[in-house]
């Protein structure tokens, strides 16, 4: 484990909040006191015993692993110490159905339920929503592509009522296997697929489409679950926001920044020496996706511990995760200002062969920078 400092600017002596009005972001910041008080009952929990005044400014501050990790790691007992307030479950719906109706998945929510930490289930859904097979019966269900041609790999019409119907009906089958503690639920479309280019579909953004679709499992899941709130995910093919399409009530967002370097603070538009950084157009995308959706339960979801994208998603290529704690404190000041309070990050293959090979990973660190922040007359100080 690295525990390399970087070279982000010395902390100011000025206040946060004077901070915030200098920078002009006073209304941004207000405005967004959310109180969810069954969450921010959770973060009391997890919080240490001596605080500041005000609740806690981040809501939600999570983990997001496969389950490989949760077989080989006790990453309850490690968030629960690490003062985080979630773990959420990934990869596809159909396998952390398969976990969590075995003993090994069961005693992983007993041991979630028994610490207070809230459980979600991050998802990329749509091929267990519509599975693929539904394709020999009926490719209008399917894509269009860009040539004219309908195919099974990826997602589906959005204008196809017999697509949308099987959905429906497969998001409530998995909500009542995996319901979200938070009532928050992530399923997702295939990652980085296009949308449809039928003559219905193309005249919508594939943001527009991944909308559409997530009011019809948003209203699906409700059956299940009365609470629910669903994830519009903004990332990659869907990074921009929709143009034609608002969001009903119980949308919220969650952004993506997979395109970001994470040995520079995400504010940093460009490289100091001279060349570009993805973080510009992604910052812009961010504020245009919050100006759409609105801040209440907007959530990041990031790779500061996700070693499988340190690795280039080769299991051969694992390290130390390169963890820079100034960077970190200096995006979640980011995020703060800007009202994002559930704030989560991948941790794909931080397992147990991580911890023999390289000790532990370096969550207290990540716990630790949310800890200062907290909520105070509808902004975030710390
Ligand atoms: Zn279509």
């Amino acid at each position: 484990m690295t525990k390399r400092k970087s070279d982000v600017r010395p902390k100011a002596r000025i206040s946060r909040r004077k901070m915030l009005e200098t920078l002009g972001q006073a209304a941004l910041a207000a405005g967004s006191v959310c109180l969810e008080r069954r969450l921010s009952a959770a973060g009391q929990d997890a919080a240490p015993a001596v605080r500041p005044a005000g609740e806690p400014f981040f809501l939600t501050r999570g983990a997001v692993v496969v389950l490989s990790d949760l077989r080989t790691l006790d990453w309850p007992a490690r968030a629960k110490r690490a003062g985080l307030s979630t773990l959420a479950t990934h990869i596809f719906p159909h396998e952390v159905a398969a976990f969590v109706q075995r003993d090994e998945g069961q005693k992983f929510l007993a041991a979630c339920r028994g610490l207070g930490l809230q459980v979600e289930h991050e998802l990329h859904a749509m091929s267990d929503l519509l599975p693929r097979a539904l394709f020999d019966k009926d490719p209008t269900m399917f894509p269009l592509t860009d040539k004219g041609d309908r195919v099974r790999d990826y997602n589906l019409c959005v204008h196809s009522p017999a697509a949308l119907d099987v959905v429906a009906e497969n998001a409530i089958k998995y909500t009542k296997i995996l319901r979200a503690t938070t009532s928050r639920y992530f399923y997702w479309i295939d990652d980085g697929r296009p949308m449809c280019r039928c003559p219905k579909c193309r005249g919508l953004s594939d943001s527009d489409q991944a909308l559409l679709l997530e009011h019809h499992v948003l209203r699906a899941i409700r059956q299940v679950d009365p609470q629910a709130k669903l994830a519009h995910l903004a990332y990659a093919r869907t990074l921009p926001p929709p143009t034609q399409i608002k969001p009903a009530a119980g949308i919220f967002l969650e952004f993506a920044p997979i395109e970001r370097k994470y040995d520079v603070p995400f504010r940093q538009r460009e490289l100091p020496g001279g060349g570009s950084l993805a973080h510009g157009r992604l910052l812009d995308a961010l504020d245009a996706n919050l100006a759409w959706f609105g801040r209440d339960g907007a959530q990041t979801l990031e790779y500061w511990l996700d070693l499988s994208r340190f690795s280039g998603w080769k299991r051969q290529n694992v390290k130390a995760i390169p963890w820079h704690d100034g960077v970190f404190r200096d995006d979640l000041r980011t995020y703060a200002e800007r009202g994002v309070r559930h704030v989560t990050t991948f941790a794909a293959w931080v397992d147990g062969d991580y911890v023999k090979r390289f000790g532990d990973p370096p969550l207290e660190a990540y716990g630790a920078g949310f800890r200062p922040w907290r909520m105070e007359n509808g902004r975030a100080v710390s």
